[in-house]
């Protein structure tokens, strides 16, 4: 695997590997991989022939007092995993290499963005699709893999290329999870034992909906209650964020559970933020 930190030798590397015909992937992270990254990384291998793998901790996608500056980091160990899986390129650009002094362009999604993590992260999702149409910009992959982890980072990303007529095909992955359970995530980094045992909880709760859901329960209020209940139960308690039900493809709350519903979560443990989603009646 090479590791190319500027945006121009990205752009030359992929501009020669277009010309040679070849198919380019891409799969933007922020890096301190884990299996679900990976998942990301070899679906991606088998549909592109030419495949990088972005580490990029996106300063503009954090808010102030978030953890930007103790996001986890290993360079090395990314490297090793991205060798093993026969990625071409790591493409780790410096911070200060992604954004001119005075840049002033952002992209801004007005819809899709406003509920959920948008609610909760001002400028999140303005941050995320900019840098996202960045490496778009800079790779022109052909494909781009993202998590379903990340539901409305998806949702918000395919609308930004629809909108911009972008000519990149998004492929969507399932959330890969420990064997407990709890999503993995580079943040789960941040939680001691004890806390790692009360992050399952966030599961629970969202197989609790999906159980209620298959008995026939379509009130979205007793779902939400039944997950609050359970997410609210021991001590010390999950501090919730948020507990939602969206339509899946607008993200607008529904009352009943009808068409596809994405039922997602947004929970404190210790220092960590953690977000998980399932999908219902779909
Ligand atoms: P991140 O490094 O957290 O920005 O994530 C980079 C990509 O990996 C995003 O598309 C995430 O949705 C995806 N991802 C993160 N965690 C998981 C997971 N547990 N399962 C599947 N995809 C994931």
């Amino acid at each position: 695997v090479k590791i190319l930190g500027l945006p121009g030798e990205m752009r030359a590397a992929a501009d020669k590997a277009r010309l040679e015909g070849l198919r380019i992937g891409l799969v933007p992270t922020m890096g301190f991989l884990h299996e679900g990254h990976l998942s990301l990384v070899r679906k991606a291998r088998t549909l592109s022939d030419f495949l990088v793998v972005s580490v990029f901790v996106n300063p503009v996608q954090f808010g102030p007092g978030e953890d930007l500056d103790s996001y986890p980091v290993d360079a090395q160990r990314d490297e090793e995993l991205c060798e093993r899986q026969g990625v071409d390129i790591i493409f780790s650009p410096g911070r200060d290499r992604m954004y001119a002094e005075n840049h002033s362009v952002c992209v801004d999604e007005e819809e899709l963005s406003s509920g959920l993590c948008g609610a909760h992260r001002p400028g999140h999702f303005r941050g995320v699709l900019t840098v996202v149409a960045k490496l778009f910009n800079i790779v022109q992959p052909h494909v781009a893999v993202f998590g379903q982890k990340d539901a409305q980072q998806v949702r918000v990303v395919q609308r930004m290329v629809r909108d911009l007529d972008m000519s990149v095909e998004i492929v969507v992955v399932p959330t890969v999870r420990e064997p407990d359970g709890v999503a993995m995530s580079s943040r789960n980094a941040y939680l001691s034992g004890e806390e790692r045992r009360r992050a399952r909880r966030v599961y629970e709760a969202l197989c609790l909906a999906e159980k209620l859901c298959r008995d026939g329960n379509r009130d979205t209020a007793l779902i939400k209650g039944e997950m609050t209940g359970l997410l609210a139960e021991g001590s010390p308690p999950i501090e919730i964020e948020y507990v939602e039900t969206v339509d899946y493809e607008t993200l607008k709350p529904v009352d009943r559970v009808e068409r596809p519903t994405l039922v997602a979560v947004a929970a404190r443990i210790g220092r960590a933020r953690l977000i998980d989603n399932i999908v219902l009646g779909g």
